[in-house]
């Protein structure tokens, strides 16, 4: 799980949606109360699978040399109330920064959204770092969203996964379709999707379509 989250944090600054150290990946250590997290404030290119951090789901330090992730809290409580998660992404990545400052959810006007979100991305609530807020915000909306990415009002993008890797797709994807329906605002209103055909995609996407051995 370490070199999992190690090469994943790669897949961030790959797809463009870091700047600096603002952006984290975790995993849940299968079978184990436990996690692995980027180290707080180490650049991406000196990540090893060594300096990954593993942390207890209440986001005590456990194994490590660094401390954890300054955003650690936030993974650990989303750990602590979802069990079907096992990956947690955060980022502040440009376009979705941009509606979540606006705190305006996407709206579903892409197959591909209706494919990956089962409808809009929704925004959560604005908290400040240093308590549970954060997560308890994350968590009180994604339970009720098939989404699994939130836009956090005024901050950025947490996204969730059954895997890491589920999680880093979910984070690439929504900045996707952030700057996609933005740009689509530019030109006019985008048009919305009917619902049932919402539902209809996102049901075949999510159980039909790829290699059947990756479903
Ligand atoms: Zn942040």
């Amino acid at each position: 799980m370490r070199e999992t989250v190690c090469a994943l944090h790669r897949e961030l600054v790959r797809n463009n949606l870091v700047a600096w150290t603002a952006g984290n990946v975790s995993g849940r250590v299968p079978g184990e109360d436990l996690f692995v997290i980027k180290p707080s404030g180490v650049p991406y290119d000196d990540l090893t699978p060594e300096a990954m951090v593993v942390c207890d789901l209440e986001g005590n330090l456990v194994e490590g040399a660094f401390s954890p992730s300054s955003d650690t809290a936030a993974h650990a409580y989303v750990y602590r109330h979802m069990p079907e998660v096992n990956g947690v992404v955060h980022t502040h990545s440009t376009y979705a920064s941009a509606w979540a400052a606006r705190g305006e959810p996407i709206p579903c006007v892409l197959t591909a959204m209706a494919d990956e979100f089962g409808g809009e991305i929704p925004v959560g609530p604005f908290a400040l770092i240093g308590s549970d807020d954060i997560g308890k915000g994350i968590v009180a909306v994604l339970e009720s969203h098939r989404s699994p990415a939130v836009l956090m009002r005024n901050h950025g993008v947490f996204t969730i996964g059954d895997s890491p890797e589920a999680a880093v797709k979910a984070a690439v994807m929504c900045e996707d379709v952030a700057r996609t329906v933005h740009l689509s605002r530019q030109l006019g209103e985008p048009l919305p999707i009917p619902q049932d055909d919402i539902d209809h995609l996102y049901s075949r996407y999510q159980h039909v379509y790829g290699q059947r051995s990756q479903r």
